[in-house]
């Protein structure tokens, strides 16, 4: 059986268009995950450490049959892969892959918690995912993701980012 599932990917070092290429190009490799949808890439300014770089923020829409929990294991996989500075062997991660939501589905183990916990009061989680879907209902809280971001410190610090060319973003998405 097929589930819809929402993932945010965020990176804040080195080529961060093209880790999230890469990102998504791994993600389109598992046979078992389709991308259905991809919001435009955001920066966003940091919060929580403000003295880092900006990131590149994006939310796709997917369709699997997998379960929420070999989703993570893949997900985590992926960010193995690229997300480590090969000079150390615990470097800084170069990209975070979440699972925002899978189906309306309510779930809260130990190692995986969908919805996001915190995925609430991130507009730059909200603006992109409301962009692919403004239907959207936070499955644990009632309401729908529209409503949440309008009750939140919103686009500041959030934008629509381009190349320094000017093309549309879209355009360096490999498809
Ligand atoms: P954060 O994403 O909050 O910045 P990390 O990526 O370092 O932090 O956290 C990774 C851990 O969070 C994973 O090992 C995973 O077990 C756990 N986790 C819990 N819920 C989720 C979720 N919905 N999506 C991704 N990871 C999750
Ligand atoms: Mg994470």
């Amino acid at each position: 059986m097929m589930s819809k599932a929402y993932l945010s990917l965020g990176t804040n070092m080195g080529d961060r268009l093209g880790y999230l290429n890469k990102a998504i190009s791994l993600l389109k490799m598992q046979g078992s995950i389709q991308i259905k949808k991809m919001s435009s890439i955001y920066e966003t300014d940091p919060v929580g450490f403000e003295d880092q770089s900006p990131f590149l923020n994006m939310v796709i829409e997917i369709e699997t049959a997998e379960s929420p929990f070999r989703l993570l294991e893949i997900i985590l996989q992926i960010e193995e892969k690229l997300g480590r500075i090969r000079l150390f062997k615990w470097g800084p991660r170069t990209i975070d892959l979440d699972i925002l939501l899978y189906n309306q589905d309510n779930i809260e183990t130990e190692q995986l918690i969908v919805p996001h916990p915190r995925m609430h009061e991130r507009a730059f989680v909200l603006i992109p995912l409301l962009e692919i879907n403004d239907k959207l209902m936070h499955p644990a809280l009632g309401k729908e993701f529209k409503q949440i971001l309008s009750e939140i410190p919103k686009e500041k610090g959030v934008r629509r980012w381009k190349q320094i060319d000017g093309e549309d973003e879209f355009a360096h998405l490999e498809s």
